[in-house]
Parts: C-alpha cells; sequence; structure tokens
C-alpha cells in the first residue's frame, strides 16, 4: 500500500521510495526545526477546518490500522455531513488523507491545506493522487483546492481574520491534466518496491523539492572542499561531478567563470589576499562612536501581532549592540531581548533610537537585513518614526572588504558570511559558541519564536536558560563584529 506522501517520494527518486519502505531504520530522526514546521502545519490546518463549521473529524488510528478511518469516512458521506476532515480512501494500491472534504449540491469538492503562501508543484503532484483515487473510488469529485497562506494578509486587532488568512486555488484543470499520466507511475513505483534496492546515481533530485533523508546513505564521502563547496555554484556543481570532477585538484581552468576559477586557485594555493590601501580609505570613512548592531527576528506562519503578516519578514524581537566610542575607549554593551508579555515593539524601537543617539556609525553585518528591520519598525511605531528614520543614513556594513574581496583568506572557503569570516580571521572563535544550545541563526529563530507563541515564563528555569543563552549568541555576533574590525584595522596599517 502507498500512501499519498510516499507517491510523492517515489515521484522524486524511487530509491528514496524503495528505503521508505524497506529500510526505514535509516531515516534520522526528527529534528526540532522540522518537528516544529509540523506542528505549524497541524495548527493551519486546524484553523483551515474553521472556514468550513459543523465537520466531522476522522481520528487518525494509534496502531496505523486505517479500516476505522475509512469506515468512518463512508458513514459520515452517507449521513451528509457538511464537512469531514481527514477524510480516508484507499484505491489502486494508495491510501490517501483529504484535510478537507466538502460535499456540494454537485458531488464533493476536495480542499488540501498547506502551510507555504503559494502553490508548489509537488502540492499539485499531492492533489493529482488524492483526485485520481477519489476518481476511482467512484466519487463524483468536482473541485480540487490548495489552501495556502494569504501573503497580503495583515492582521488587525487581536484575533485572526481567517476568511482573510487563507488563499483558496481552485487546482482542478491543473490536477485533472496529470491524471494519466499516474497508472504507469503507480505500477512503476509498485514493480520497483517489489524488487531489489534500486541503483539511483546521486543527483540534484536529492534536495529538490524535498531535502532526502537518505542523503547521509547514498552520499559518497566528499573530499573537502569538493565542487559542491565552491560559493554560489549551484547546478553547476552536478555537471562537474557527472563529468568525474569532484576534488577541486579535477578542475581544468575553464571549467569555470573568472570569479569562481579565483576561488579555487586560492583555495588550492592557500593564498591570503588584502588590499590595505582600500581597506584603510574604506575604514577612515567611519565616524565615531561606532555602533555594533545584530538583530535576531521571528518569522511566525500566522501572524502574531497587529499589522504583520504570514511569515513576516524583518521583524526584529531581540538586539544586541557594542558601542566603541573612540579608538581606545573600552567596549561598551547592550542588548534587548522581548519578554513577549504584550506588544513589545515600541520599547525595542525607544531603546534602539536612545542607545544610537544622533551621531557615529551603525556597522551591521549585511546591513540591508538590520536596516529592513528598522523600515519594519517605522511602520509599527510610527511615534518613534523620525528617531528611526534618521539612523538609516548612519549605516555602513562590514561586509563590503570581504563582498569586494580586499581581505580574503582561504579558511572561509569562499562564503562572506560572518559565520565562515569570522573563525577564518580567528580560528579558535568556534569555541565561544560551544556550551550554546543556540548555536546559528536558525536555532536562534526557532527558540524566539517558541518564546513569542508560549510567552517567557519570567519563574521557569528552562526559559530563563534559554534566555540567557539567546543574549549570549547574540552577543557573540556583535563581539565578532568588532573582532572583525579590529583585524581589518591591523591589516590596513
Ligand atoms: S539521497 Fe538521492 S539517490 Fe539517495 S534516495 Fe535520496 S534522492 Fe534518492
Amino acid at each position: 500500500m502507498l500512501s499519498k506522501s510516499k507517491y510523492v517520494s517515489g515521484l522524486q527518486c524511487h530509491k528514496r521510495l524503495w528505503l521508505q519502505k524497506h529500510k526505514p531504520q535509516l531515516i534520522p530522526p526528527t529534528d526540532a526545526n522540522t518537528q516544529a514546521r509540523y506542528d505549524a502545519g497541524n495548527i493551519i490546518g486546524e484553523l483551515a477546518q474553521n472556514l468550513f463549521p459543523g465537520g466531522k473529524e476522522v481520528a487518525f488510528p494509534a496502531d496505523r490500522d486505517f479500516s476505522p478511518m475509512l469506515e468512518a469516512t463512508q458513514d459520515y458521506l452517507e449521513q451528509g455531513v457538511p464537512a469531514i476532515y481527514e477524510a480516508a480512501f484507499q484505491e489502486a494500491g494508495v491510501l490517501v488523507l483529504c484535510d478537507i472534504l466538502v460535499p456540494t449540491k454537485g458531488g464533493l469538492d476536495c480542499y488540501e491545506v498547506k502551510s507555504s503562501t503559494k502553490v508548489k508543484d509537488y502540492h499539485l503532484e499531492d492533489a493529482s493522487i488524492q483526485y485520481y483515487v477519489l476518481k476511482e473510488t467512484g466519487l463524483p469529485v468536482q473541485k480540487m483546492y490548495v489552501m495556502t497562506l494569504n501573503p497580503n494578509y495583515y492582521k488587525e486587532g487581536e484575533s485572526l481574520d481567517l476568511e482573510q488568512l487563507f488563499t483558496i486555488h481552485d487546482v482542478t484543470d491543473k490536477v485533472k491534466a496529470k491524471q494519466a499520466a499516474i497508472p504507469d507511475k503507480l505500477e512503476a513505483m509498485k514493480a520497483m518496491l517489489r524488487d531489489s534496492e534500486p541503483q539511483q546515481a546521486i543527483g540534484s533530485h536529492c534536495t529538490n523539492p524535498f531535502a532526502c533523508e537518505f542523503i547521509n546513505y547514498c552520499w559518497p564521502k566528499l573530499p573537502q572542499p569538493s565542487v559542491f563547496d565552491i560559493p554560489r555554484i549551484g547546478k553547476k556543481a552536478w555537471q562537474l561531478y557527472e563529468a568525474g570532477k569532484v576534488a577541486l585538484e579535477d578542475l581544468e581552468p575553464t571549467d569555470l567563470s573568472t570569479k569562481k576559477a579565483q576561488y579555487v586557485e586560492r583555495q588550492l594555493k592557500g593564498l591570503d589576499h588584502y588590499e590595505p590601501e582600500v581597506l584603510k580609505q574604506w575604514l577612515e570613512g567611519l565616524e565615531f562612536p561606532l555602533y555594533f548592531l545584530d538583530f535576531e527576528t521571528i518569522m511566525p506562519a500566522l501572524p502574531l501581532y497587529p499589522e504583520t503578516r504570514p511569515y513576516q519578514p524583518h521583524f526584529a524581537v531581540q538586539y544586541s549592540l557594542h558601542i566603541l566610542r573612540e579608538p581606545k575607549a573600552e567596549l561598551e554593551h547592550f542588548e534587548y531581548l522581548a519578554n513577549f508579555e504584550h506588544d513589545f515593539r515600541l520599547e525595542l524601537a525607544q531603546n534602539l533610537v536612545q542607545q544610537l543617539a544622533k551621531e557615529g556609525t551603525i556597522l551591521a553585518y549585511n546591513q540591508s537585513f538590520e536596516m529592513s528591520c528598522l523600515k519594519r519598525l517605522i511602520e509599527w511605531c510610527p511615534e518613534q518614526k523620525d528617531g528611526l528614520a534618521a539612523l538609516l543614513p548612519r549605516f555602513k556594513d562590514l561586509i563590503v572588504p570581504f563582498r569586494k574581496d580586499w581581505y580574503y583568506k582561504p579558511a572561509m572557503g569562499g562564503s562572506n558570511s560572518i559565520k565562515s569570516v569570522y573563525p577564518a580571521l580567528f580560528p579558535n572563535a568556534e569555541q565561544s559558541y560551544q556550551g550554546l544550545r543556540i548555536a546559528d541563526g536558525g536555532a536562534a529563530m526557532q527558540a524566539l519564536l517558541s518564546l513569542a507563541e508560549q510567552g517567557l515564563d519570567p519563574h521557569s528555569m528552562e526559559d530563563q536558560a534559554l534566555k540567557k543563552d539567546l543574549l549570549s549568541y547574540c552577543q557573540l555576533d556583535t563581539l565578532a563584529m568588532v573582532e572583525i574590525y579590529k583585524e581589518l584595522l591591523a591589516v590596513s596599517e
């Protein structure tokens, strides 16, 4: 028996489907980020049900025996309930669960709820196999819909407007166009599953549309660095790999663009590169006091605060600020982390305006992010509009010397990200993140999101420890910026 998700796995790669069926022990445990995505998806699915009130939910079986689900679905169909949530059908060796099934005058409409903001190709495959099974069952399916979050919906007040939160896309015609090919695809998958483990070369399909859970099993140990480590190499890496060029030593100068070939040459020869004169000019353009600023943000799937939208970008909830008032002055540190008990945005804006004062260069690493966060705050906090807007022209980007190639070390691996640059300049730097549960931006965002959704409990030791780690993590980022600045200064002199 195939499930809808297994069918979609099989479309990505037959071997992936085979391994899921025959070697499930190779599947790594679900990590916290993935689990958080699943949880958000479940909440969104339940919210969508509210748009079809009075329905009956088919309970998911604890023992994975789906017969009771199939029977309950038939009962609800016969009772003529206004909607069935998680309706189960099985036909042609495939089991599908429909998020929301709605009886209409002419037959049945099926709604698939997705937590993305647009319909993706694999959503259509997913809806197509549902339509196929429903039709094979003999049901009069009229319409197939995919429901996504509406990226243009802005929350007003405290509650969500569900009519506005969701966008309903009619995908019936697209789904019908895929029907003719499904029987052959199903037959091929079933035959493959009866056979021994299929041979399948690795390729770009291993990460598209999903990062395959069997990469550690299938992929050979690659040399370090390999063609996959070349910055911004994209699909070209696969062309090189398929041509037998995996290690950087395997490459010819004509294999790559000038910039990438330069990266390879520097890596192979271990060449550092500095341009002290240009660095000096750039550094002379900075005005004391120097403010080193870094924001941490959240992107909640469902808007948490008024005037925010699904997956609201540039929503700052925390910052770290180091201030160097004069070249030899002692470093000062300020920080902010929302307590999430109330709408904190004005408080955050006021603190920023006060601490960043009226003069001096504000250094960010990849400034467009920090500036976008400030622009969002300007929209949300009209009381602080002038003070916040006055900060924008004072920004300078600490990534520029690396992006412009005025400073390069092979240990940067061709990346300008602060997470590559800092350890390359200070090889012991990674030790400073050790012992923290928050070791990267993704973990910080996930931790902040869980605090934002559940609140920060001042009496919970767990919450207080998390808060401490978040503050330490963000502080390390601005401290890294200060040290990078000092290193650039040293090289330029
Ligand atoms: S890692 Fe690639 S080849 Fe292996 S099962 Fe996954 S998608 Fe298929």
